[in-house]
């Protein structure tokens, strides 16, 4: 009989997303710990602005951590993984939020290589916009499993994350301090600006 579909199985892209401390990189490394399990062969790379632990592995919060490759571009995600990809069944990418909108098209073309493509990343920056490439390839997933975190306030479910204090980073990973997460009724975006605007009155009186 001859094929009348493409010999190549289409894979899946599974992504993982939500606020910080909601388990994110938990849940990436309980899903390629589990496809090791199942004898699959699996890749993982982070962008290199997680300062966190290992340039050669990622972290969750919870210590937990697993082998990873640093890159510091979509390119050099491309030519680190490409020269493997026969040897490889998954790959998994986190922090995917900080890597340029070329990584939904190297994505898509993994999925038709027929690769599982595990990606976690925050869908908000800490002013609660949608955060990089994120969003899109929430769009295009198979599946998407948006996690919350505890809010520091209440205890409730959180979706965002604050920034604390009047640091002008962006959400820089491991910045034990700066961030935290919190519910919808206790976040408060642009909070630098309120907290000097309350300066300035106090100033004033
Ligand atoms: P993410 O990758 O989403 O930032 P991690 O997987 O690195 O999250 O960390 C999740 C872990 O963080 C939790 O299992 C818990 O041990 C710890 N943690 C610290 N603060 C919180 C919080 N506010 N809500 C939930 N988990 C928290
Ligand atoms: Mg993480």
């Amino acid at each position: 009989m001859s094929p009348t579909h493409p010999v190549t199985v289409p894979g899946v892209l599974e992504v993982i997303t939500g606020p910080m401390f909601s388990g994110k990189s938990e849940e990436l490394i309980r899903r390629l710990k589990r496809a090791r399990i199942a004898r699959q062969r699996v890749a993982c790379y982070k962008p290199d602005i997680d300062l966190r632990y290992h340039r050669t592995s990622i972290a969750s919060h919870s210590s937990q951590t697993h082998d990873a490759s640093t890159v510091r571009t979509v390119e050099d995600l491309r030519a680190a993984l490409f020269p493997l990809l026969d040897q490889i069944d998954v790959v998994g990418i986190d922090e995917v939020q900080f890597f340029s909108p070329e990584i939904i098209p190297l994505t898509v073309e993994l999925i038709h290589l027929g690769k599982r493509v595990l990606i976690a990343g925050l869908d908000t920056t800490f002013e609660a916009e949608p955060f990089g490439p994120v969003p899109h390839l929430m769009a295009i997933a198979d599946t998407v499993t948006k996690l919350s975190a505890v809010c520091m306030v209440c205890g409730q479910p959180a979706i965002h994350t604050q920034r604390l204090g009047a640091s002008q980073e962006l959400v820089v990973v491991g910045a034990a301090g700066l961030y935290e997460a919190r519910c919808r009724a206790h976040f408060t975006p642009h909070q630098d600006e309120q907290h000097s605007e309350q300066l300035e009155l106090s100033a004033r009186a």
